[in-house]
């Protein structure tokens, strides 16, 4: 395959989950590969993240490059953890901890439906054209306060799907790959690619 993209990211889980969405089309390439150290991300919003990390790698790389920012919006808590997900209970906060600080912070709610979305901004950055693309995802959900499931990563295990009746952390990686808010982000952005190169 001709075609390299390079993905902005340092959380396999993710790399993995966009590898198998993106890589009928393209051969993937990850920041680790051009070993590109984590970038902080500064912003202010998914969008303005997504984008300060598709910019940097594609500045390194010179490649046609691809970064997600994503996170979880609970609406009792005003959106929150929004951008600050990956690190709601501090810098370095593991995904037990993270969970284990969303389940205290909603304690006060048991009992009430804990309305939530996951959403991914997936920014597109190529170089060779001095273009950058944005596109969006989200998945609705609602937050139990026990966690159950053991697959995907992050608050998978406290994300329930109404509709079908089990966590995210209970889906197999497939069916979370048809559904999720990266998978719709990320569909937006192969539409956009593939398009660009048939024309
Ligand atoms: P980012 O690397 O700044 O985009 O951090 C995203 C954070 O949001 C992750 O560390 C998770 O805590 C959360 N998150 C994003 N997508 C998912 C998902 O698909 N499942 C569970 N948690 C997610």
């Amino acid at each position: 395959m001709e075609r390299k993209i390079v993905i902005a990211t340092m959380n396999d889980h993710k790399a993995r989950e966009i590898k198998s969405l993106i890589g009928g089309h393209y051969n993937v390439l990850t920041q680790d590969y051009f070993s590109i150290p984590s970038i902080p991300e500064t912003g202010k919003t998914f969008e303005e993240n997504a984008l300060i990390k598709a910019n940097q790698v594609a500045e390194k790389t010179d490649l046609l490059t691809l970064a997600d920012d994503s996170g979880l919006e609970v609406d009792l808590l005003n959106g929150e953890p929004g951008i600050y997900s990956a690190r709601y209970a501090g810098p370095d906060a593991t995904d037990d901890e993270n969970n284990q600080k969303l389940i205290k912070e909603l304690e006060r709610y048991k009992g009430e439906k804990i309305t939530a979305r996951f959403r991914s901004v997936i920014a597109i950055v190529e170089p060779a054209e001095n273009k950058e693309r944005i596109f969006h995802g989200s998945w609705e959900g609602t937050i139990r306060l026990d966690q159950r499931g053991k697959n995907g990563f992050g608050y998978d295990p406290l994300f329930f799907i109404d509709d079908l009746g089990v966590t995210a952390a209970e889906l197999s990686d497939s069916k979370k790959n048809k559904l999720s808010h990266r998978a719709n982000a990320i569909r937006a952005a192969i539409d956009y690619l593939l398009r660009k190169n048939n024309t």
